[in-house]
């Protein structure tokens, strides 16, 4: 705040009133200034907050939170704010509560504090991860024949939900056969069969912090193309987490693991970024694309997911977590990637 001259900061996005305050019930705003913080909420929260926030003076508010705002803020000259993920309809109301302040769009003020993760984020993170991986076991043992899409999904969420995860990370994907091209394909009612790839990209929720892997296996007996896609995308996947290091760009990893894809041929077919950063949101930057001129730091944590999509046949993603250290990275994901084939 000091350094964008700035006296005070109001915090709307959930995640980041989270990482500030404490308080996980997300209907809140933060009001700081050099000398005090406040966290305005409705009277649902009141008693959450004040567990979950002791540094924070919580305020009761009605539905909105800008009247109470302006009282503690009079004094406000330059006024920071979320311009990030603030509506306009949220900024008309922030001009009309601080008729005197200049309002400051900052952008990612709080996102890239969230970007180097402390030791108990990753412990929480690591935790997560492990649910997605063992959740990955169990699901290997259930997947039969005949199920849908949907079924998949629910037992990855349910076998989630027992292992202590609070919810799914994201709308998981499962998707088989020619639907394996759609890199978002979410569960549909679509039976699985032999003969198919079968995609799953599913992740956990543990106290506030996310987990995403993808795991591509085969159903029956994979042919040659199968097997060749497969091999290209994991050796691109390992490729681009031996390039994850600090002071690397993120578009320097990307085109890590884009070459190797290219020189096999199958450039056109790997249509996004290779990764993002995760911690209390699912997707968060630094990313790994093409544009991502950010450098990699330590205590960073990232995906690593190139994937090949071939239009009307199938496709390939591989992804695991990675938290960036002071040589390279460590893995995070445990589960097998290498080519599963369940008869
Ligand atoms: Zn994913
Ligand atoms: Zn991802």
């Amino acid at each position: 705040m000091r350094k964008e001259n700035i006296d005070a900061f109001v915090v709307s996005r959930p995640e980041n009133g989270r990482y500030l305050s404490g308080f996980s019930g997300g209907e809140a705003t933060l009001y700081i200034t050099s000398e005090k913080a406040f966290l305005l909420t409705d009277f649902r929260y009141i008693e959450q907050a004040k567990a979950q926030a002791p540094e924070f003076k919580i305020i009761k508010t009605g539905q909105d939170h800008f009247e109470a705002m302006a009282e503690i803020g009079q004094q406000a000259q330059r006024l920071g704010f979320e311009s990030d993920f603030v509506t306009f309809e949220t900024f008309e109301k922030l001009k009309d509560a601080f008729p005197h302040a200049e309002l400051i769009s900052l952008p990612n003020l709080v996102s890239h504090l969230r970007s180097v993760k402390d030791k108990s984020e990753i412990d929480l993170i690591r935790l997560a991860v492990q649910i997605a991986d063992d959740s990955f076991a169990e699901i290997l043992k259930t997947i039969e024949i005949g199920q849908t899409e949907e079924e998949i999904g629910l037992n990855l969420e349910f076998s989630m939900r027992r292992a202590g995860a609070s919810g799914g990370s994201f709308e998981f994907i499962v998707a088989s056969g020619v639907r394996t091209s759609l890199p978002h394909g979410t569960a549909s009612s679509k039976q699985i069969q032999l003969g198919e790839f079968l995609t799953m990209d599913f992740g956990a929720i543990y106290q506030g912090y996310c987990s995403d892997i993808t795991r591509t296996v085969f159903l029956g007996d994979p042919g040659d193309k199968h097997r060749e896609i497969y091999e290209t995308v994991l050796a691109a996947q390992r490729a681009g987490i031996k390039a994850v290091a600090p002071g690397r760009s993120g578009k320097e990893v990307d085109a890590v693991a884009r070459k190797l894809i290219a020189e096999a041929g199958y450039g056109d077919y790997f249509g996004h970024g290779l990764g993002h950063s995760v911690g209390l949101a699912i997707h968060e930057g630094p990313n790994l694309n093409m544009r991502e001129e950010r450098l990699l730091e330590p205590g960073m944590v990232i995906t690593v997911e190139p994937g090949i999509y071939i239009p009307e046949w199938g496709g390939v993603r591989i992804e695991d977590i990675v938290l960036v250290t002071e040589n390279g990275c460590e893995v995070l994901t445990q589960a097998p990637k290498e080519f599963i084939i369940l008869e």
